[in-house]
């Protein structure tokens, strides 16, 4: 489906923002609000008529406090700029979704990206100390502080994290850093069964180890790595874990090497330990261009986020083979496995009908099933257009009603991001 907007606004300011919301309101104007456009359900598409409010000037990085380790910023700024300004001052901000070189940190805040550290450091909510917001009246509101302890009232902060735009626009945000971990080591086991990785991230979490990164391809998504990037991966396995360890120097030596006995011992193929840090890059690359390798084989890439318990992983990949096997689909798999986040990869073409007829009867029952596993139907893409149609079978009446409640109270025209997220 495309749609074309009436017209599209580049913001510079929140008074600006605040501006054009009221404006909108008062005109029953639907606004989509943009940041770069890499969200993968939808959110960010325009609906017919409707403004598009795109963030990507509010670019000021405009306080990095060493005191209390924040940082403020607009929500133009990219996600790795906000890494590279917390490295800068020796702090480290951890959400790095792979879309990271452009993505916007406003797009992170309202999707509650994830990324390959969430297993060890959490998804952007676990950053987010403070949000200025504007309402759709216009009205600017902040919700948050410096304090790392406030329960006055309640978490409103929370509420519009992974509001995907529906209830109003984030203008600056203040971010918790960390300190930066000392050192990192990276690896890549290979296996001749996907049970076998599966069963090593479950012996690695069990030996107590909290890797940094615990990340998987399959077979079909390491070949079209290895086409696109030439990275010298080997080929002849079914799956492939990217393991990264990081801290303190002695936890990461005794982590790494306990991690590689564990990978051994679980009937690891090959164990690839990198030498240094070029080495570490090239082989993060791998993980990291999953997604843009396996976009280049087939005219349409759909790309999914079915998130399971961790204890339910080899099951549901196991699924997802036996679903692609049914309705004769090429699936690439890939994704966060310590997290249980999956990323099935539909590589399909949109004008053969019949097919996509076959991915839609596919998508319905890995949902189905993630949800039947006690998963999630999107555990870091958000709902926006995609999702909307799942939403009230996983959320149930009750949450659905009170989501709507919530909703209507705060934009009660409607005219923010209308037809996302609720059917
Ligand atoms: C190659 C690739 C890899 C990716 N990897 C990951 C990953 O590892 N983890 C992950 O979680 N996601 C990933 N994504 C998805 C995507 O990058 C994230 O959802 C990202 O946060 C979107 O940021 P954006 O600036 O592009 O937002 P957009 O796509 O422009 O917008 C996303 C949503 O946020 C809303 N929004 C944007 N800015 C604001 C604002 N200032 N105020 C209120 N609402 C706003 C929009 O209305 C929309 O609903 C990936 C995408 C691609 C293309």
């Amino acid at each position: 489906m495309s749609q074309m907007p009436g017209c599209v606004v580049f913001a510079n300011t929140t008074d600006e923002v605040a501006k054009l919301l009221q404006l909108a309101n008062e005109k029953r104007i639907a606004v989509v609000t943009r940041g770069s456009g890499t969200g993968l359900s939808g959110g960010s598409l325009p609906v017919g008529g409707c403004m598009v409010l795109c963030t990507v000037k509010m670019q000021k990085i405009l306080e990095v406090d060493r005191a209390n380790l924040t940082m403020t910023v607009e929500p133009g700024v990219t996600t790795l700029q906000v890494a590279d300004a917390a490295a800068l001052a020796n702090l480290f901000y951890p959400p790095d979704p792979g879309s990271m070189k452009i993505s916007t940190i406003g797009g992170n805040v309202a999707e509650n990206s994830g990324g390959l550290r969430g297993l060890k450091y959490g998804v952007t909510r676990n950053y987010v100390m403070g949000l200025e917001v504007v309402l759709p009246t216009g009205e600017v509101m902040w919700t948050g502080n410096k304090c790392v302890k406030d329960v006055a009232g309640y978490s409103m902060r929370d509420l519009f994290i992974g509001s995907e735009g529906t209830l109003g626009v984030i203008t600056k945000i203040l971010l918790r850093l960390i300190p930066k971990p000392q050192v990192k080591r990276t690896m890549v086991a290979t296996f001749d069964r996907m049970d076998r990785a599966a069963e090593t991230v479950s012996a690695i979490i069990a030996a107590q180890i909290i890797p940094c990164t615990l990340e998987f391809l399959d077979r079909t998504t390491i070949h079209c790595v290895e086409d696109y990037a030439k990275i010298g991966l080997p080929l002849d396995c079914e799956a492939l874990l990217l393991i990264e360890s990081d801290g303190h120097h002695a936890v990461v030596a005794d982590e790494a090497a306990q991690m590689e006995r564990i990978c051994r011992e679980n009937g690891a193929l090959e164990v690839r330990v990198a030498k240094d840090d070029a080495e570490a890059t090239r082989l993060a690359t791998a993980r990291r261009s999953a997604f843009s390798a396996l976009a280049r084989v087939a005219p349409t890439t759909i790309l999914e986020d079915a998130t399971v318990p961790r204890s339910e992983l080899a099951r549901m990949i196991r699924y997802v083979e036996n679903v692609a096997k049914k309705y004769q689909l090429k699936i690439g798999t890939f994704g966060h496995m310590g997290d249980g986040n999956l990323h099935p990869t539909f590589l399909t073409d949109e004008r053969n009908k019949e097919e996509m007829h076959r991915v839609e009867e596919a998508f319905k029952e890995i949902f189905d099933e993630a949800i039947r596993l006690g998963g999630t139907i999107t555990g870091e893409h958000g709902v926006g257009l995609a999702k909307k149609h799942f939403l009230p079978k996983f959320a149930g009446d009750v949450q659905m009603r009170v989501m709507r409640q919530l909703k209507e109270t705060l934009d009660p025209k409607g005219i923010l991001n209308p037809g996302k997220m609720f059917e």
